[in-house]
């Protein structure tokens, strides 16, 4: 076995990790950092080591020590040598619950935000997510919208230009550094296109969560900013109207969204429009037995343009933690199988299809069954993350957390940081909540404001905190 081979495998369970040590003998005997005598059990540390930070990559670096029962220096010894071996970095980025790593962590890392969160410096947030959407055509059982809630359709044209001046103030450099999201349905706003034609025109790179419902040609024909979009990120809510009923509350709605994706896919390919199309499906409980019809479905929709078929899909499970998402352990073991046999049907069907299983399913599917990250009201962190992220809603309103800014909700109000207005940019917002020293006293049940993404990045935050704390400023974080 190669050392890339081994090392790689440190961190999936069952995987020997005196087969994994034997093979990095080598490459530590040659470091020069360790006597002869030690090679051997600094091998075991260092697969170890990888081990930890695959499945649990929010570990603060004490804990690791104390796991491994080494002093600091050899402790530092340890991370240095890990940091000249890349296998071992390969290990814990393909470890089981690699996913925060690379799909949340590291690239912040390298944008630099996690240092300026800390240091309370008022930079612009590296991501901003617009909610334009006034309504939403469906009732989604496990939405937190508040029945009925909306915006005034009065809110629309002072909204729209608020927005606009956003795009405008959005620094360049980062072409992913806005999304248009919900909130309520996106596409619910007529001035949609002409935002992302803005936003276009500036270099971005803009990417539309949608549930589709309003996806229609008429739209896209009256609305032809759309085209612009570098992404649309579909929700599916089920694979028949009965299921889409069952969650939306709305009938006929699943062949309508089926009726929207395919004509969408035939235009797109007649116009050689290079937008990408994906689709988001969350497990629920109850669904696990039909991911194959979910490959179905998806080669099916290929059938209607197949030079253009569907992009990407992420598949996920109910990530808000709330009791009535979770699967019971059967459905759990049940699901891994499914998982297994979707990505095998996938690849022959849809062989094209980049599939992205996120944090939980991907460490299912390797055979473990790691634990979610789960922040709760006494770890959230009352000067959040703007920084790293916020979102504004059609008033103009700020959020410090994806899942806050819907209408009408109780206690999101504590969460909104200002607003932007004629006379106020979001700069401006985010600078006065950061230099003012202003906090968020969290209260039961606020955990739910923050969705997977700010869950990792409070994690994150919580964990460099106490690296640094500990005295481990220098190697904080772990990887970066
Ligand atoms: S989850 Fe999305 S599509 Fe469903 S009701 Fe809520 S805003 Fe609408």
């Amino acid at each position: 076995m190669t050392v890339e081979m081994s090392a790689t495998n440190s961190a999936i369970p069952g995987s020997d990790l005196t087969v994994v040590a034997q093979a990095l003998h080598e490459e530590v005997a040659g470091s020069g950092l360790v006597p002869p005598a030690e090679t051997g059990p600094t091998a075991h540390r260092l697969a170890a080591l990888a081990r930890i930070y695959g499945n649990a990559p929010f570990v603060p670096l004490e804990q690791a020590r104390h796991e491994l029962g080494v002093d600091r220096a050899g402790f530092e010894r340890l991370l240095e040598l890990f940091t000249r071996i890349p296998a071992l970095r390969a290990a814990v980025e393909n470890g089981p619950s690699g996913r925060y790593w690379t799909n949340t962590v590291l690239g912040l890392e390298r944008a630099g935000v996690f240092d300026a969160v800390l240091a309370r410096k008022p930079t612009f947030p590296h991501l901003v997510g617009l909610y334009p959407g006034p309504t939403c055509m469906f009732r989604c059982h496990f939405c937190v919208r508040v029945t009925g809630a909306r915006y005034q359709a009065s809110s629309l044209a002072g909204g729209n230009e608020m927005f606009a001046s956003v795009i405008d103030e959005v620094p360049a450099g980062n072409r992913d550094a806005m999304y248009v999201s919900g909130g309520l349905e996106p596409l619910t706003n007529p001035g949609l296109g002409a935002l992302v034609s803005r936003a276009a025109g500036r270099g971005f790179r803009i990417v539309l969560y949608t549930n589709s419902f309003a996806l229609t040609e008429q739209k896209l024909k009256g609305e032809q900013g759309l085209w612009d979009l570098h992404a649309i990120r579909t929700s599916l809510y089920g694979l028949t109207d009965e299921e889409y009923q069952a969650t939306t509350g709305k009938q006929g709605s699943f062949t309508r969204v089926r009726a929207n994706l395919a004509r969408f896919q035939q235009l797109r390919a007649e116009r050689e429009a290079p937008i990408r199309l994906g689709l988001s499906y969350i497990v629920l409980p109850g669904r696990a037995g039909r991911l194959s019809a979910l490959v179905d479905f998806i080669a099916e929709l290929n059938e209607a343009a197949p030079d253009r078929p569907l992009d990407y899909i992420n598949l996920r499970e109910d990530y808000s933690g709330r009791p009535d998402g979770k699967l019971s352990p059967d459905e759990r073991a049940e699901l891994q199988d499914e998982l297994n046999r979707f990505r095998e049907k996938a690849a022959q069907r849809t062989p094209t299809l980049h599939v992205d299983y996120g944090y939980a399913l991907h460490s299912l599917m390797m055979g473990t069954d790691v634990q979610l990250v789960r922040i709760r009201p006494e770890t959230m962190r009352p000067t959040a993350h703007p920084q790293v992220s916020v979102q504004v809603d059609l008033l103009g309103d700020v959020y410090l957390y994806r899942e806050a800014a819907f209408p009408g909700l109780a206690g999101a109000d504590r969460y909104r940081i200002g607003t932007v207005g004629p006379d106020t940019t979001l700069t401006e917002v985010v600078e006065t909540f950061v230099t003012s020293g202003a906090t968020v006293t969290p209260q039961a049940e606020d955990e739910y404001f923050l969705d997977g993404f700010d869950q990792a990045v409070t994690a994150r935050l919580n964990q460099m905190e106490t690296d640094i704390a500990d005295g481990w400023g220098e190697r904080r974080g772990f990887l970066r």
